[in-house]
């Protein structure tokens, strides 16, 4: 076991032997138990990160979900999404198959996050639900994992008030599931794994992707500190994949007929700072990807604070490098992005999108802005609105600030009232709605590359697929056409969708 194997908390061990009568549900496993720390996982050691390539499933373990279904509920962002893929893998080799329905599971996992307070809402509302199925069915493995597993209060409230839940693990160890997994089937108490601090990259772990689009994690973790974020104490210190496995992963994909590939980390640009041994950054490493047979290649999310140069120079190449940067301002006044410790100014955000715009004058942008951030005042708002005019960006994820317990902001005043904060919301969303409107306008008559996903949500008759720059299009066309790349006239662009005619009934070739 490594040093930080060490920092695992087993509330297993700590149990003393206890009543036969006395139910699992009944007990308040939190007096037993210490849960994972905010305070230690805000601690950036100095450790090197080992990566392991030996397989994470034991022989013993190969079979042990023959005969068994797992359902797996995900929450929040895309690297949960991509957590949940390998855990679907790991059960899969553990012999489970996946259903899409709670009833009939014998394994249920809430891969949790916990970015904002209501997506902590939902998640202790689904747990008050599967109690019932819990009671039915007393053979259920219930598990929590993700982000929320890693904050102390909700493991407490977990243990103290939902003690019929069978394994909690957070985000640093999800490679330990076949063992956590061994553990509750063969003991009658919860089983508790969470690791305060992250711990070493584990590669060739399986992985269960569906689809023509992957995403392929390149890096753990962030050290910015925004005030108002939990992310770096939930995903632990930066921490790089190599170079090698990175494009490893990809060129497999590649060869299994991937078309969209989606580079993962919670600041990308950040890619290759915490080597010590090679001086390879981000930039490096598109240009790198920029090779590889895959049609398209994004990337989420970038911090403008680490956008280099060179990744400009690499984006500017294009090919499989599409045209659209996820580039999260959070706020047009540099005071409040000070507060929020953003570590750039309105004027330097804004050089970037120049920058950008003159490398690649045809680049979607898109954002995130949080409103009524403590002390932010009606002429600071109006700066966001100013800017927002000014980069005309595509389209915004627009929040209004709540505080996030254990973040620094939630220390500070949250000084706007409710009220403003849903009219600031709603007059930005109002102008984002505008102008996305107008920018989708620009497309019309024009002729745009398609990847088609399969038939729209809304109408079987309709195709949908979306553009490089990752717009939604709906067009008629043959179902035979879904993977395929085809072109497309936008003949009705909408605020959020562009409808069109498909110019040829064949597949579009790509370069
Ligand atoms: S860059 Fe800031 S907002 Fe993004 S994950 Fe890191 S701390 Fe959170």
């Amino acid at each position: 076991m490594t040093e930080r194997g060490k920092e695992v908390q087993r509330m297993k061990k700590e149990l003393p032997i206890m009543d036969e009568k006395q139910a699992k549900s009944d007990k308040d496993y939190s007096i037993y138990f210490q849960p994972p720390s905010l305070k230690d996982a805000k601690k950036r050691g100095k450790e090197d990160i080992s990566v392991h390539y030996e397989s994470a499933i034991p022989d013993d373990m190969k079979a042990i979900g023959v005969g068994k279904r797992y359902f797996i509920r995900t929450y929040g962002c895309q690297m949960n999404e991509h957590d949940t893929e390998v855990m679907k893998g790991m059960l899969e080799d553990m012999g489970f198959e996946s259903t899409e329905d709670k009833l009939e599971a014998d394994m249920i996992l809430l891969n949790t996050c916990a970015i904002r307070e209501n997506a902590e809402d939902k998640v202790f509302g689904e747990l008050g639900h599967l109690k019932t199925l819990k009671q039915e069915k007393p053979g259920l493995i219930l598990g929590v994992c993700g982000c929320m597993s890693q904050e102390e209060s909700v493991v407490n409230r977990i243990m103290k008030k939902h003690a019929f839940v069978d394994i909690i693990f957070g985000t640093h160890n999800i490679h330990r599931l076949p063992m956590l997994l061994k553990e509750a089937y063969y003991s009658k108490e919860m089983v508790v794994e969470v690791w305060s601090k992250e711990g070493d990259i584990i590669e060739n772990l399986p992985k269960k992707r569906e689809g023509m689009k992957a995403w392929v994690n390149i890096m753990y973790g962030c050290d910015k500190f925004c005030t108002y974020c939990i992310v770096p104490y939930t995903r632990g210190k930066e921490r790089s994949r190599r170079p090698q496995d990175v494009l490893a992963e990809i060129r497999d994909l590649a060869r299994q007929g991937f078309k969209e590939i989606t580079l993962l980390g919670q600041n990308v640009n950040a890619y290759g700072k915490d080597f010590t041994d090679l001086a390879y950054s981000f930039g490096d490493l598109m240009d790198d990807v920029r090779k590889i047979d895959i049609p398209r290649i994004r990337f989420t999310t970038s911090h403008p604070r680490d956008f280099d140069d060179r990744l400009i120079d690499v984006l500017a190449k294009r090919g499989n490098l599409v045209e659209h940067i996820h580039l999260p301002v959070q706020s047009g006044s540099t005071e409040v992005l000070k507060r929020m410790s953003r570590k750039y100014s309105r004027e330097h955000y804004l050089e970037l999108v120049d920058k950008i715009r003159q490398a690649i004058p045809d680049a979607m942008l898109t954002t995130d802005i949080i409103v009524g951030f403590p002390g932010e005042t009606e002429e600071q708002f109006q700066e966001t609105l100013s800017l927002v005019r000014q980069v005309r960006y595509d389209s915004a994820y627009t929040f209004s600030y709540s505080p996030r317990d254990g973040t620094p902001a939630a220390s500070m005043d949250d000084n706007v009232p409710e009220d403003v904060k849903k009219d600031r919301l709603k007059r930005l969303n109002d102008l984002m709605t505008q102008i996305g409107r107008e920018q989708n306008e620009l497309l019309r008559g024009q002729t745009v590359e398609v990847l088609v996903e399969g038939e729209s949500k809304t109408n079987p008759d309709v195709l949908s697929g979306r553009t490089r720059t990752n717009k939604l299009v709906l067009f008629q066309g043959s179902k035979e056409l879904s993977g395929q790349f085809v072109h497309v006239t936008i003949t009705e662009p909408q605020t959020w969708v562009l409808k069109g005619q498909l110019v040829t009934a064949q597949p579009a070739k790509v370069v």
